[in-house]
């Protein structure tokens, strides 16, 4: 059966070199790294993702703002609060949480956060560094299952890669890595015909649909690299992806487990981007 890509062993040993890098530089008397967080309305999946990263910054000493505001709130205060955050010295990265209430444009406000501070890497300018292979701030979840490929030493060169799910978060840059890495590229989504034959041709398979069980575990070619970035909360409360796992693992001979693998690198990531932002930022100071 396949081995585990362990995105929370990765993601805690990450995290523990954060720690230590910001500890020294405080020690000498840098500023630590700010992150700020601004959330809108209370959808209750993004409180418990905010309230985790929130909870990162602290346990890594990452300097940490939060802001939560009010579901109604107009697209013209969302800007301005960016643009004092754009502009503040002591903050490195910038995140507001997706989804946004309806009246509030998502693109607008992703425009508005500079490149420079935006640390999910959703801003146009980064993701069209992505795809010109010049990585600037790389999408979190992507960069994650990259940084989890590359710490079991998987080689992606010429591989049959299969993302299903073209999302602008996950799958469109998850497929802009893996053509970075090498690998030989198909996108599937949901005008896609056959979805099960694109699966079984595939080496190296990244699932980010949203829809559980959505793959087969006797669809995987043997041999196979699984990753599922797919989260759903079951009716009994245990969480699950978008692939039969238990199957699954029969057949591939890695995969990530849901939870304990995409999930964690995702915030790992998030924590990287904004050292990365803080390391240039105070080296120009
Ligand atoms: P989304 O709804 O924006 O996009 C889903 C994509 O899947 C779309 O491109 C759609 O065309 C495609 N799709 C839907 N049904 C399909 C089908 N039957 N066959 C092929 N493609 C199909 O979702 P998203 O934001 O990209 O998130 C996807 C999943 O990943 C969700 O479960 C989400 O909770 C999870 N997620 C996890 C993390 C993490 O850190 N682990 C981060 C982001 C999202």
């Amino acid at each position: 059966t396949a081995q585990i890509l362990d995105g929370r062993a990765l993601s805690t040993a990450l995290q523990a070199g954060f720690a230590d890098e910001i500890t020294s530089a405080v020690a000498t008397g840098l500023r630590p790294p700010g992150l700020a967080v601004i959330q809108v309305g209370e959808d209750p999946a993004s409180s418990v993702y905010v309230a985790n990263k929130r909870k990162t910054c602290e346990k890594i000493g990452m300097y940490s703002v939060s802001k939560d505001l009010k579901a109604d709130i107009s697209q013209a205060e969302l800007n301005a609060l960016v643009d004092e955050y754009n502009a503040d010295p002591s903050i490195d990265g910038i995140l507001v949480q997706l989804p946004l209430p309806a009246h509030l444009s998502a693109a607008e406000i992703i425009e508005r956060i500079h490149p420079d501070k935006d640390v999910d890497g959703f801003h146009p300018e980064n993701i069209g560094k992505l795809a010109i292979r010049q990585p600037a701030l790389r999408p979190c979840t992507p960069f994650g299952v990259m940084k989890l490929l590359q710490t079991a030493k998987l080689d992606l060169y010429g591989m049959e890669a299969v993302v299903v799910g073209a999302s602008n978060i996950v799958g469109r840059p998850m497929a802009l890595e893996l053509l970075l890495a090498g690998a030989t590229v198909t996108i599937t989504h949901r005008f896609t015909r056959d979805l099960e034959a694109h699966v079984r041709r595939a080496d190296l398979l990244v699932v980010a649909a949203g829809k559980p069980g959505l793959v087969r575990g006797d669809w995987i070619k043997p041999g196979a690299i699984v990753v599922d970035v797919g989260i759903h909360r079951q009716e009994d409360g245990s969480l699950c992806g978008d692939v039969d796992f238990a199957a699954a693992a029969e057949r591939a001979a890695w995969i990530t487990p849901v939870p304990g693998g995409v999930g964690p690198m995702t915030i790992a990531m998030l924590m990287h981007n904004t050292v990365q932002s803080w390391r240039e930022r105070v080296a120009c100071s």
